[in-house]
């Protein structure tokens, strides 16, 4: 479904990326692990082409995101993304957060843009919270909305970049137990995350990440017992 192969990206003369490769087939969840700095936010922010990259490709569905335009905008509505940040807008309610792009982006009509962001609120645990605004719901609930606008476009792949990084404790599982429910619901997946028990008990593969490159890939089993790099046991070694 995504097929990346050979991306190179520059900030100024840093390489922030240095040839990445990487395949995600359709319904595979791949958790993306690394340490501060080594490239994963900038390998996601390339994926839906947020930032342009040097040199390289990166397909969906085998369609080339083109740099700019409408086509860009209709490939893009393929790529979900979900934020450390929730980027709600703060003067719209949860509901019209959603409907946002459906009818904006996707000239879905109004109602059917309305009953689909009803059933994504249920679906998120939020029916009760339709017409409350962001500045009224906690960082979970935000999240929540967040990952269920995202839904609404109707992605082919969801990327999260740290989505439970900003929330306190105690609203991280919620926010965590809704993405392993679109993981179960056969959502492809891409997701930066810390969170170790997600990664291990949900995800499919594990791609480490370091200095801008893909150092190891393989089942969240294997990694975690046998990292065969240096670099990789020495990321484990401080974060488990
Ligand atoms: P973290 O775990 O801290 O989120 P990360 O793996 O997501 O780290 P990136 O944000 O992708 O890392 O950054 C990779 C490298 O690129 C870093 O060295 C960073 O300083 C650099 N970088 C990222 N964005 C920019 C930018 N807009 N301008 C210049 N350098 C940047
Ligand atoms: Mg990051």
């Amino acid at each position: 479904l995504v097929a990346i192969r050979g991306v190179h990206k520059f900030f100024g003369s840093f390489e922030a990326l240095r040839g990445v490769d990487l395949d995600i087939a359709s319904g595979e969840k791949v958790a993306l692990l690394g340490a501060s700095g080594s490239g994963k936010s900038t390998l996601c922010r390339c994926i839906n082409r947020l930032e342009t990259i040097a040199s390289g490709s990166i397909r969906i569905e085998g369609t080339e995101l083109p740099q700019e335009g409408k086509a860009l905008a209709r490939l893009r509505a393929d790529v979900g993304m979900v934020f450390q940040s929730f980027n709600l807008f703060p003067n719209y309610t949860a509901l019209q957060n959603i409907m946002l792009a459906p009818v904006h982006v996707r000239h879905q009509a109004k109602a059917d843009a309305k009953q689909e962001a009803l059933q994504l609120l249920d679906r998120v645990g939020l029916a009760d919270k339709a017409e409350s605004y962001p500045g009224e719901l906690s960082g979970g609930q935000q999240q929540r909305v967040a990952i269920a606008r995202s839904l609404a476009m109707h992605p082919k792949v969801m990327l999260f970049d740290e989505p439970t990084s900003a929330l306190d404790p105690e609203m991280i599982n919620e926010v965590l137990d809704v993405m392993a429910e679109l993981a179960q619901a056969g959502m492809t997946m891409l997701v930066v995350t810390h969170e170790m028990g997600f990664a291990r008990h949900v995800c499919d593969r594990v791609c480490f990440m370091d200095a801008g490159q893909i150092l190891e890939q393989n089942t969240p089993d294997e990694f975690f017992a046998h990292p065969r790099t240096d670099r990789a046991k020495d990321f484990l070694s401080k974060i488990l």
